[in-house]
């Protein structure tokens, strides 16, 4: 079937030249013809729909015929190309032939009416939609950048995959740029860049944007391509093996744990990269330095499986798992993400999915297609239930807005992933970089604000900071005055602004607070001797810091706070500078405990090895450089005869708490599918967020899950267990301590 139009080739001619020299520089792959076209469509439809697209195809060359493209290849291998784009998404026959007739209105004497005759209505809108969007000038004036911009969002409520030809046809176009001008080209890609770029990532169509998205950078900004190009490389060479070690012992793990896989190792792209790079300003090795996994299974609840056994595997770094399978992407995306700490430390990115899941995260909208007639995807994270509810909002935004300029701005507003607009609790609007959180939204609107968040609402919702926000939400931030930054909001925060306010709050308040700790600890070491730090005389204060080495009152205090001097010792070095108060005996130091409230910042933590919540019987162990950590009473470490009594603190709870804690359980439950998916889903609808799963699978028919949560106190982690042993499956939930 290689009947490519053999009478155009004699056509090439005087711009032939130019792409010699081009293909030769971008070693151009050999021609894709219309009988590989053919054996790609025999792959999934049937024979008649492939005979109606090579009916297309002779249409459209016929239609075509003597007609060279600017490389002085055949016209007729573009619509080939763009077709082979559709079927690798496995598009329908209608789409394919649509494509094989995009430009056969525009570029020649044929009518919509005779399309419509040989090829039906649908396919006959399809070429037209596509025909209209062709020459929309988006570098032109506003006004008529606004109204092309309409037309096309129009073209796409009425039918979505106008724009996936469109998408398909740019993609083939970008690809073939190197024939052009180069000042051609520049607009070009950044057409593609402000316009197509991020209509395919709203529609999920992962592929085909990062490849537009790679081609655009390298059409645009060369030298900087080349130059992240070669650090990459230069890089590989150094981690290759390390690599594959990482490989092959989760691959181990997981043919252990008889756990059917397919593993790749991630390509970052380039463009993502330099982005990160800019947006985030950060250093290429923060961005880079990173290893990254895709580990796909067969069903949702063994990617929960995966996830235990690699938490098993290799630490994971706190903070940092994230479940899109329980809450899926705006574009339908869904996945489990998860940060590991990896050999000598370098940090592994693992993404684990299912097979759906990996082709939706492809193809997005397109995928719709390839699963139409399986109900598996039928829920309403499928994507093609997602982009109608987009485009309804779409056309009620063209039916509200007043003017194209009116239009554009709405729509940008949810298209473009530069930026969000979320508005304050009085309406202001505020733009901020995608997925920010509401830290970011709250240093937007003014630092102090940021500095004593506490809470906020997203939609008059509480939810954790941590959320990324979504076009449009409105965000109310609530603060307190004992509120301040955590050094955590640095792993989820986004902007710069928010960023660097943090650090520079945090480098001053670690001071301040060890400040105050220390004098609330000196204060009740000295009321043993029922004296409080102002009773004790200039004169007398004076020699105690010469004794000590000190030059301050602020200094000790902040020595004490951190743990690098005991209050009772300074106490006692008080009481001997004193002889009057030798005679008074020393009371029992468990009479005036210490209040922790939960706000004490960085100089008062938790134990790790216990993680006390609100509600527990609790202790304090002054340890020196990290101040104060409290644990349970019962606490193993507590009972450890090499802890000095003097560094232990009797501390308790004070009324009013408004933190989060981390607690951790385990749950014995029945080997059985889907069990693990009910369990993380039940523990966020009960408020709590998941910092770390682990799985323990040698038990039989049984499997025990530690599960690292964030809670309240103990009224809300009885009520988190409570709704865990409600589900059927469970045999067992105990706290760990
Ligand atoms: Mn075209």
């Amino acid at each position: 079937m290689k009947m490519v139009a053999g009478s155009t080739t004699k056509q090439i001619s005087g711009s032939a030249e130019v792409s010699v020299k081009a293909s030769s520089i971008s070693e151009q792959p050999p021609r894709f013809l219309i009988s590989d076209l053919c054996a790609l469509l025999e792959g999934y439809l049937d024979p008649d729909d492939v005979k109606s697209i090579y009916l297309a195809y002779l249409f459209s060359a016929s239609a075509h015929e003597g007609q060279v493209r600017k490389s002085g290849e055949p016209y007729i291998y573009h619509p080939i190309s763009v077709a082979k784009v559709l079927a690798e998404m496995h598009m329908d026959a209608e789409t394919i032939q649509a494509a094989m007739l995009h430009d056969v209105i525009e570029d020649t004497k044929t009518a919509k009416e005779q399309i419509n005759i040989e090829f039906g209505d649908d396919v006959a809108e399809l070429v037209d939609g596509v025909s209209k969007l062709t020459h929309l000038e988006f570098e032109s004036k506003l006004e008529a950048q606004a109204e092309n911009f309409r037309k096309m969002m129009l073209a796409m409520v009425k039918d979505v995959r106008v724009i996936i030809i469109k998408l398909a046809d740019r993609l083939h176009n970008m690809r073939t740029l190197d024939v052009m001008r180069l000042d051609k080209r520049k607009r070009i890609a950044r057409e593609t860049l402000d316009i197509y770029a991020p209509i395919a990532l709203r529609l999920g169509m992962h592929g085909i944007r990062v490849e537009l998205e790679e081609l655009c950078f390298k059409t645009i900004w060369p030298k900087r391509y080349e130059v992240l190009k070669d650090v990459i490389r230069r890089t590989n060479i150094n981690r290759d093996a390390l690599l594959k070690e990482v490989e092959k012992n989760i691959s181990e793990r997981l043919g252990n744990a008889k756990i059917a896989n397919r593993i790749h190792g991630r390509e970052k792209n380039i463009y993502s990269i330099y982005r990160k790079m800019k947006d985030k300003r950060l250093q290429f090795s923060e961005v880079y330095d990173v290893f990254a996994f895709r580990i796909i299974v067969d069903t949702v609840d063994t990617c929960y499986r995966v996830l235990g056994v690699i938490h098993n595997l290799y630490k994971p770094v706190p903070g940092k798992f994230k479940d899109y399978i329980a809450i899926p992407k705006k574009n339908a995306y869904q996945s489990l993400h998860t940060i590991l700490f990896g050999p000598k430390g370098m940090p592994i990115e693992v993404q684990i999915r299912s097979e759906e899941m990996d082709q939706v995260a492809q193809s997005g909208i397109a995928a719709h297609w390839l699963y139409k007639d399986k109900k598996a995807v039928d829920n309403h994270a499928a994507p093609h239930v997602r982009t109608r509810e987009w485009l309804n909002t779409v056309s009620e935004m063209q039916n509200r807005s007043g003017s194209s300029l009116e239009f554009l701005e709405s729509v940008k507003v949810d298209l473009y992933r530069d930026e969000i607009y979320v508005f304050t609790p009085r309406g202001d609007i505020m733009e901020l970089p995608i997925s920010s959180t509401t830290i970011d939204f709250a240093y937007a609107v003014h630092t102090d604000i940021g500095n004593s968040c506490v809470a906020a609402k997203i939609n008059r919702r509480l939810e954790p900071l941590s959320t990324a926000l979504q076009n449009g939400q409105t965000v109310e931030i609530i603060t307190s005055p004992s509120g301040r930054p955590n050094p955590a909001w640095l792993n989820f925060i986004v902007t710069a602004k928010a960023r660097s306010n943090i650090r520079s709050y945090l480098k001053n308040m670690q001071s301040s607070e060890a400040l105050e700790l220390g004098q609330r600890l000196l204060n009740k070491a000295l009321r043993a001797y029922d004296k409080s730090w102002q009773d004790i005389s200039r004169r007398e204060q004076v020699n105690l810091l010469k004794d000590l080495q000190l030059e301050s009152e602020e200094q000790l205090f902040h020595e004490i706070g951190l743990g690098n001097r005991m209050a009772p010792f300074v106490a006692k070095h008080v009481e001997s500078l004193r002889g009057s108060w030798i005679k008074l005996r020393r009371k029992s130091e468990s009479k005036n405990p210490l209040a922790i409230r939960g706000t004490e910042g960085m100089v008062v933590s938790f134990g790790k090895c216990c993680y006390p919540i609100p509600g527990d019987a609790i202790i304090g162990i002054m340890t020196a450089g990290k101040g104060l950590v409290v644990h349970h009473i019962k606490c193993e470490n507590t009972k450890r005869k090499t802890t000095s009594r003097d560094k232990w603190i009797h501390v308790y709870w004070a009324n009013q708490i408004n933190n989060e804690f981390t607690a951790e359980i385990s749950i014995r439950t029945a080997n059985e599918p889907g069990v693990l998916a009910v369990v993380a889903s039940t523990i966020s609808d009960a408020g709590s967020n998941i910092e770390n799963i682990v799985f323990d699978e040698k038990l039989g028919s049984t499997t025990m899950i530690t599960v690292l949560l964030t809670v309240e106190d103990r009224v809300h982690l009885a009520r988190i267990m409570r709704s865990i042993r409600n589900i059927p499956q469970i045999y067992k939930v105990k706290r760990l301590q």
